[in-house]
């Protein structure tokens, strides 16, 4: 291109508006869409003067705002037929190719593009007559051929490239009536010799039959191996044909995004070059296939993790006191260990080590303080659900190279929470279990151990991961089945049931609330008094937590906030009359004490994960040959306990009165009905023999006394755990005298000044 003077002056300045992969031949009429602002305005300056305008395509579709680099030298100058506005700023306009152009040089202008352009008139061309002829015919007998086997050509368009008989305006017609690479129509437009034209372009249609007639094949290919169902599988291999015909490559600019998006991460060396390196890879794999996708997921995943996006937040340890107290009602222990963990944080963010595990019946509040936590520490919050794992590889993914896999839970939560320093809860660590695919439990130890987690090596994502910001938070309903190893590298703190006084204190101030807020009500909209949320606590909900107390408050808000939808004025009652219609009836009848005491069957306590059980054990002495038969719900170790007092009752038959040959000439059945919940234990020890005892007495057992505590042989009374809940359980079913072990006795200290004050305890060393 030459540079401004004089003698270029004499050319005329047009409007230029570059075209992204698109070429307007001569005598071709054209619509498309116009955005770009500098090219809107180009527009403008074109219908202001003569409408006329020079098309130029862009060397690279992708530049935004070329300059004189970016174009390609030879355009088109058109005229404007026809603008018509779109929505937005857009307009599309229709505009018919005059002649070719050549840019002489590019205006300075700012707001638009202009250029001189030297209108290149169409030139004789140095061929023979009959050369002519024979091109032109040539031309036509190709297109004919190309049209058959495309297949979309109008007939006006064939009709019109038998009438042509000039080869200049023939091969520019062909050319833009035919499926083209843009380089290819480009090279139409450079080529200004009319038979050297038709010439290129009878090439290039020779070649674009050959490629249609192979995609033919293919199509033909594809079909016979086509299952009906199999649809996916059939474009999937339409494409590798085709690149395999072609071989031609993706472009890979997904990959080069991949590329840029990675190197903004912001990674460690070691871990940037690998992701780089498949990045790479990925470039080269042909598109659409199965190893393409698997890569492509990969990428995306790693790429969304939270590599070093952290919130930032300091321990306020006034705030964090207010945010506990805040959001919950007692618990005072568990508030007063938490505002000692965070105070070590604050004092040194790396003996974080220490990973806490909240340990309680279900609905008393667990996750709930563990939120507080989070909020109180400025970081994201995100809840990992551990329950029913039994593969290591929930925890620490599967290797890319399986289909549909997928990174463990672990650095999925992380993915959910955004953030490399959330509060992790990972609920339910007591659910987990191991089979024959490794143990979640040791994985979940390399997360926790501070020595390994600043590089954790999830299977999926290979590279490692700082885990070490991570705060993490398990929850269990019981410490038995968490395996040892685990439940050593955690600092268990216990959450209790809830007292009838407490959970009322609690909907009042916190669930109620919350429920009305959430169903977009005013206080004045539900009115509900301390007797309807007792009979609610009583007769509805029977449950260590306030989970089921807090679902129906919620049933009480919607009934609520459909009254007051429905354009009801005033708030809706709840009395002890209108609750059965608003709740249903009551779901749980008031335990009543039997109306005597029975022979043969005794009042145990039982302590189950989710809160405490009453646990009625009977017991049938038959005559027969000395058989012992256990049914109902028993666990292995209450099997054993049965036996055990059995044998000691045996070995006091004197004692008690009893034919010391009972165990030769009398059945004996120890039944223990199904409760909701399966319990196993020792502590059902002197509730057996008292049972057993009973039966084959014939004395019945005192209807007002409950018992728990596990038996000798030697009938030593050894203690058991558990009685704050089952404490709670016996006042609940009414009972007014409960035997406790003597070893017990310093536990009474724990239990709720309710239960302490309603009931009396027997401490007892042995059954004798
Ligand atoms: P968990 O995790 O122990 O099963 P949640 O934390 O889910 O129990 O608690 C259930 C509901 O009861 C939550 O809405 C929680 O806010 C509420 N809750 C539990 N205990 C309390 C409490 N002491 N004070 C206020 N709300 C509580």
């Amino acid at each position: 291109m030459e540079t401004m003077n004089q003698n270029t002056l004499d050319y005329p300045v047009l409007p230029l508006l570059p075209l992204r992969g698109l070429v307007v031949l001569p005598g071709n009429t054209i619509h498309f869409d116009v955005a770009r602002k500098k090219s809107i305005i180009a527009l403008q300056a074109a219908l202001r003067g003569n409408q006329q305008i020079f098309l130029v395509s862009q060397r690279d579709a992708r530049v935004d705002d070329p300059c004189a680099e970016d174009l390609y030298e030879i355009g088109t100058i058109a005229e404007i037929k026809q603008v018509l506005k779109l929505p937005g700023d857009s307009v599309r306009i229709l505009v018919q190719g005059l002649a070719r152009g050549r840019m002489v040089s590019l205006m300075p202008y700012r707001k638009c593009l202009k250029a001189q352009v030297e209108e290149l008139p169409p030139a004789p061309g140095s061929a023979t007559s009959m050369e002519r002829v024979a091109l032109v015919r040539k031309m036509r007998g190709l297109f004919e051929e190309y049209a058959a086997i495309f297949g979309k050509i109008s007939p006006d368009v064939i009709a019109a490239v038998i009438e042509m008989d000039d080869p200049g305006e023939l091969a520019d017609f062909v050319a833009a009536n035919i499926m083209l690479q843009v380089e290819d129509r480009q090279y139409i437009l450079e080529t200004i010799d009319p038979i050297e034209r038709i010439a290129a372009l009878l090439s290039i249609v020779d070649r674009e039959i050959e490629i249609l007639s192979i995609e033919q094949d293919i199509d033909e290919k594809t079909h016979e191996q086509m299952d009906k169902n199999q649809r996916d599988y059939y474009l999937r291999e339409q494409i590798k044909v085709i690149q395999g015909e072609l071989e031609e490559d993706d472009p890979g600019r997904e990959a080069e995004d991949f590329a840029e998006r990675i190197k903004a991460l912001g990674l460690p060396k070691e871990s940037e070059e690998t992701l780089l390196k498949e990045a790479g890879r990925f470039a080269k794999m042909p598109f659409g296939t199965a190893e393409a996708t698997v890569s492509r997921n990969y990428l995306e995943i790693c790429l969304e993790l939270p590599w070093n996006t952290a919130s930032r937040g300091k321990v306020d340890l006034a705030r964090a006191r207010r945010i506990l107290e805040q959001d919950h009602y007692g618990l005072e222990k568990v508030k007063t260990r938490m505002l000692e963990y965070l105070a070590v944080r604050k004092l040194s963010d790396r003996v974080g080590g220490q990973v806490i595990c909240l340990v309680g019946p279900p609905g008393v509040g667990k996750t709930s303080i563990a939120s507080s936590i989070a909020r109180a520490m400025g970081r994201k919050f995100v809840r990992v659900s551990l329950g029913g794992v039994r593969d290591e590889a929930d925890i620490r993914g599967h290797r890319k190279t399986y289909i549909g896999s997928m990174p463990g839970r672990i650095l999925n939560g992380l993915k959910i929470a955004g953030s490399k320093n959330p509060v992790m809860l990972l609920d339910e660590v007591d659910k987990m279990g191991t089979d024959h695919r490794g143990d979640p439990a040791s994985a979940l130890l390399e997360v926790f151990d501070t020595e390994q987690n600043h590089s954790f090596r999830d299977h999926f994502v290979e590279i490692p991961f700082d885990l070490s910001d991570v705060v993490f938070i398990a929850t269990a309903n019981t410490t038995d089945t968490i395996p040892r190893p685990l439940l050593d590298r955690m600092e268990l703190i216990e959450l209790v049931s809830y007292t009838d006084n407490e959970k009322l204190e609690i909907a009042k101030r916190h669930l109620l609330p919350k429920q009305l807020k959430k169903h977009g009500l005013k206080k004045t909209d539900l009115r509900i008094g301390d007797e309807c949320l007792r009979e609610i606590i009583d007769g509805y909900t029977k449950e260590s937590g306030v989970r089921n107390l807090e679902r129906s408050l919620a049933v009480l808000c919607r009934k609520a906030a459909f009254r007051k939808a429905d354009g009801e004025k005033g708030a809706l009652k709840v009395t002890l009359l209108n609750l059965p219609e608003l709740l249903g009836p009551r779901k749980f009848k008031a335990e009543r004490l039997d109306k005597q005491g029975e022979v043969g069957v005794a009042n145990g306590l039982a302590w189950t994960s989710v809160g405490g059980e009453c646990l009625k054990i009977e017991v049938a002495a038959l005559p027969g040959s000395g058989k012992i038969e256990l049914t109902g719900s028993l666990g292995d170790v209450m099997k054993e306990s049965a036996k055990a007092a059995m044998t000691y009752i045996r070995s006091r038959a004197s004692l008690f009165a009893i034919d010391p040959d009972f165990y030769k000439n009398t059945d004996i059945h120890i039944h223990v009905p199904e409760g909701a919940v399966p319990k196993d234990g020792p502590s059902a020890g002197i509730t057996m023999a008292t049972a057993i005892l009973s039966a084959l007495t014939g004395a019945p057992v005192a209807r007002d006394v409950a018992m728990t505590g596990e038996i000798t042989l030697r009938g030593r009374v050894l203690p058991i755990g558990g009685l704050r809940e089952k404490t709670m359980a016996a006042l609940k079913n009414g009972y007014k005298r409960v035997l406790i072990p003597a070893d017990n006795e310093p536990d009474l200290a724990e239990i709720d000044q309710t239960v302490r004050a309603e009931l009396e305890f027997f401490p007892v060393e042995s059954y004798d």
